[in-house]
């Protein structure tokens, strides 16, 4: 079949959810067994959100070809299990970076460079370079950001000319709010109205209208917004707050969204979605009554988004063996010696979250030391996995100014150091360990047994690495180094096998965490967490 090509576009306020329902409508075509892929495009110029800090956006996500990407693409892959990459996140910067460099070098043949055609000729290339692949049955891409803003400007502009190139073969869903107002009672109409007549002003007319809201929206009113708007009614859906993300594909499914999308673009409609291990995944959730306590320990904590994969892959694992997950978000800065007991206590497993920098490392230290003298389940990703490795050479080995040179470059113990290849590096954009690498496990390891496997790939984000000139060391006192990069050599994976579970990842597992497919090392994790709970519970 011919691609057919979807547009999501949002109105009113941001943060209704757009990549969730994207991610939603993927999750039901390809329960269909369409292919199907989510493309995002976010309108600041930065060129990728990389070097951006996580309180503009939340977290970093890193797709397996080493693109810094938009945590939107975390919600596509977890939604869809289909892997992403560089060519599903697009910036305004890296637009204008493409057009500015074919000017350079006399691409336009000396024409006068323009937004409209060169800069919307360079997105409708983004949108139809994963279209001409021929892997893909839909095409689904999100337009950030609101209609109204000058910044997405370009990005409806080329939304519009796509639909009169592809005709039948594109459809616009527009996502908008219906506020409740409490003190009348009465949910309003009028922001969609004038979001929808907006949007129209841009020549855009929208085949599906998705409203966002925290009441039911009756057919009167589902009526009345189609006919203000030139919709069908039976093509205005409503999304209402539920308790989990993961409960939106069957909501869109019992109001057809699936089908009207398949409809709308000549698609044939037969069958129903196979969502049964989708279902069957809700199930445990609803059923699940004891709760299971983990801390995450990070400096971003004001901001959940700031870890949202990680969150994301406590709740998988925890939903698969049958608990509710809550985590306890812990400030590093706050963490100190004294209060560690006090403020981790209760807690059935710790992370020790990734992270860049300085400030809040002490707090990691003084967690860490507390974990391992209670000998609770604990959990190092990337940074975290180097601050395991510093606090055990501190305080095991006795190597008191152990340190990675990120945070002191006179140490004298660099036992975390960085790579010679970085070593020359000054620019601060896509210049990290970036992306999935190969990393043989040991057979006898917590990490191979999780796995199943001795061979894995995970993704990195990071510029330093383990120093094997304290590998020796390290592992005569206890600290066992499991995991290796069968290339480089580099430590992947270290765990201390006189702790009950105790396992440090230079790579970030929680990127590859999906409904369909979680990720085993947190399954493995939450399994101890568990088991470390019946046991104090039996005490
Ligand atoms: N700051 C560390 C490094 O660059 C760890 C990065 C991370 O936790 N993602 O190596």
């Amino acid at each position: 079949m011919e691609t057919k090509y979807i547009f999501v576009t949002g109105g009113v306020v941001s943060s209704l959810g757009k990549g969730i329902i994207s991610a939603s409508l993927a999750c039901l075509l390809k329960a269909r067994g369409f292919r199907v892929t989510i493309q995002k495009f976010d309108p600041y110029i930065n060129i990728d959100p990389g070097t951006l800090n996580p309180y503009e956006h939340g977290e970093c996500y890193v797709t397996e070809d080493g693109y810094e990407a938009d945590l939107d693409l975390g919600h596509y892959e977890r939604f869809t299990n289909i892997r992403t990459s560089r060519a599903n996140n697009v910036t305004t910067g890296r637009i204008y970076q493409s057009v500015i460099d074919k000017e350079r070098h006399g691409d336009y043949l000396g024409k006068t460079v323009q937004i409209v055609p060169h800069i919307t000729d360079e997105i409708k290339r983004s949108v139809r370079a994963l279209g001409s692949t021929g892997r893909f049955d839909f095409v689904i891409t999100e337009i950030g950001g609101t209609v109204g803003d000058i910044e997405s400007l370009p990005f409806l502009e080329s939304v519009r000319q796509m639909r009169w190139e592809l005709g039948g073969n594109a459809l616009c869903i527009h996502l908008s709010y219906v506020p409740y107002i409490a003190a009348a009672k009465e949910l309003k109409t009028k922001p969609t109205q004038h979001s929808v007549k907006q949007l129209q002003e841009l020549g855009i007319q929208p085949d599906v209208l998705v409203l966002r809201t925290e009441k039911h929206i009756g057919q009167d009113m589902r009526s009345k917004i189609a006919r203000f708007c030139n919709v069908a009614p039976d093509a205005v859906v409503q999304s209402i707050d539920v308790d989990s993300i993961y409960k939106v594909p069957m909501k869109m499914h019992e109001q057809h969204l699936d089908e009207i999308v398949m409809r709308k673009t000549g698609v044939p409609v037969e069958g129903e979605p196979d969502m049964a291990p989708w279902t069957s995944f809700l199930e445990k959730l609803d059923k699940a009554e004891e709760t299971v306590h983990i801390g995450l320990v990070g400096k971003y904590v004001e901001l959940q988004d700031a870890y949202k994969s990680i969150y994301e892959s406590l709740f998988h694992a925890a939903t698969y063996a049958g608990y509710k997950v809550k985590v306890r978000y812990i400030h590093s800065e706050k963490l100190r010696d004294e209060n560690a007991g006090e403020q981790l206590d209760g807690l059935d497993g710790v992370v020790i979250a990734p992270g860049f920098g300085q400030r809040g490392i002490d707090g990691k230290f003084a967690a860490l030391r507390w974990c391992r003298a209670q000998d609770i389940p604990t959990f190092g990703i990337c940074l975290g996995m180097q601050c395991m490795v510093i606090e055990y050479a501190r305080d095991v080995l006795g190597l008191e100014d152990a340190n990675s040179t990120e945070m002191d470059s006179t140490t004298r113990h660099n036992v975390i150091d960085l790579m010679e290849e970085q070593k020359s590096i000054t620019n601060m954009g896509g210049t990290m360990r970036l992306g999935a690498y190969e990393c043989h496990l040991e057979p006898d390891s917590l990490a191979a047994k999780a796995y199943g496997a001795t061979e894995i790939s995970e993704r990195h984000r990071h510029r330093f690495e383990f120093n094997n000139d304290y590998r020796k060391a390290l592992e005569a006192a206890g600290m066992r180094c499991v995991g290796v990069n069968p290339v480089t050599g580099l430590v992947e994976v270290v765990e201390v096998p006189a702790l009950r579970w105790f396992v440090g990842t230079q790579y970030h597992p929680e990127y590859s965490s999906t409904v369909l497919s979680p990720s085993p090392l947190f399954a493995s994790f939450m399994q101890a967490a568990i088991d470390y709970r019946r046991e104090k519970e039996q005490k």
